[in-house]
């Protein structure tokens, strides 16, 4: 059976509620699914409450962004304690810093010839976290660009001319407080990192193991078979979990499945154990 171990929903920039993410995992013959919003746990508790009248498996998780030193570096957190005091400061630390950063990419665009008010980027992006894809929706709704993949390409990748860094959290510090708050720290999809060599690649995550990663996220929608064989062997050799999904967004990214990612992917179900035994030792050395 496939699970799914990287979802977001509408409390961060997914279009899935909680509850319907997990119905349409359970629709999808899923054997579990991790909802991992960006930088927040506030879809949890409803994931959580359906996951157990429904009978699918669902796991706690968060996408933390970090400073990297190339590309983007995402840390995925699973099976913590939602209420980790120390969990819940750093969330609120990093959505500050989020929020810190919205109005400077809109004056960016301002400058650029691009108005948005923050009015109608709050329409797009509902209740939720507000970020750059909520950004370049709001721009194609003005018609300022034709496609979400425009308004990144052209004003909002990094080194883009509205790009603005958000990140506080070091890789290490979002290791130390996920195993704070008992849970199991893993590197999301390496393909963000922009590594160039596989060489180069596997330096980056040596430098993650010594920062305390406990695994690696090998399945991806965005992997080739190469990069998901080679991450594979990383983590048999470092004794590193392995874990997988497909980065689902409902109708934000709809190219992506539940589950399925672009058609061909399915995270074995043996992760979700492996993950597990992971999280009872962090949560004994605790
Ligand atoms: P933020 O959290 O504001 O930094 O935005 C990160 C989100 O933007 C993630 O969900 C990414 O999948 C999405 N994203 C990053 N680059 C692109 C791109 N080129 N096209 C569409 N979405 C992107
Ligand atoms: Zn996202
Ligand atoms: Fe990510
Ligand atoms: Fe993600």
């Amino acid at each position: 059976m496939c699970c799914d171990l990287h979802t977001h929903t509408t409390a961060s920039d997914g279009s899935d509620t909680p509850s319907e993410l997990v119905s349409l995992a359970r629709e999808s013959g899923l054997s579990a699914v991790a909802v991992t919003d960006h930088d927040t746990v506030a879809g949890i508790p409803e994931a959580l409450a359906l996951g157990a009248k429904s009978g699918i498996e669902v796991l706690p998780g968060v996408e933390l962004s970090v400073v990297s030193p190339q590309g983007t570096m995402h840390m995925l957190g699973f099976l913590f304690d939602v209420e980790s005091p120390e969990l819940v400061s750093a969330l609120k630390l990093v959505q500050e810093a989020r929020a810190a950063r919205n109005p400077k990419i809109l004056k960016r665009l301002q400058e650029l010839g691009y108005p948005l008010s923050e009015g109608e980027l709050r329409e797009i992006a509902g209740t939720g976290q507000v970020g750059r894809p909520h950004i370049a929706r709001a721009m194609v709704a003005k018609g300022y660009v034709r496609s979400v993949s425009q308004a990144f390409d052209k004003f909002l990748k990094k080194n883009a001319p509205a790009y603005v860094p958000k990140s506080i959290l070091s890789p290490r510090e979002a290791v130390d407080v996920i195993h704070k708050a008992g849970g199991v720290a893993v590197l999301a999809h390496p393909i963000s990192l922009d590594f160039g060599t596989f060489d180069r690649l596997e330096q980056l995550i040596d430098g993650l193991v010594r920062d305390g990663i406990d695994g690696i996220e090998c399945f991806y929608s965005e992997h080739t078979k190469e990069l998901t064989d080679f991450c594979l062997k990383i983590c048999r050799r470092r004794d590193l979990v392995v874990t997988g999904g497909s980065d689902y967004h409902g109708k934000a990214k709809p190219h992506i499945k539940l589950g399925k990612g672009r058609g061909g992917l399915c995270v074995p179900d043996w992760c979700v154990e492996k993950l597990k035994k992971r999280g009872d030792k962090i949560k004994c050395r605790g």
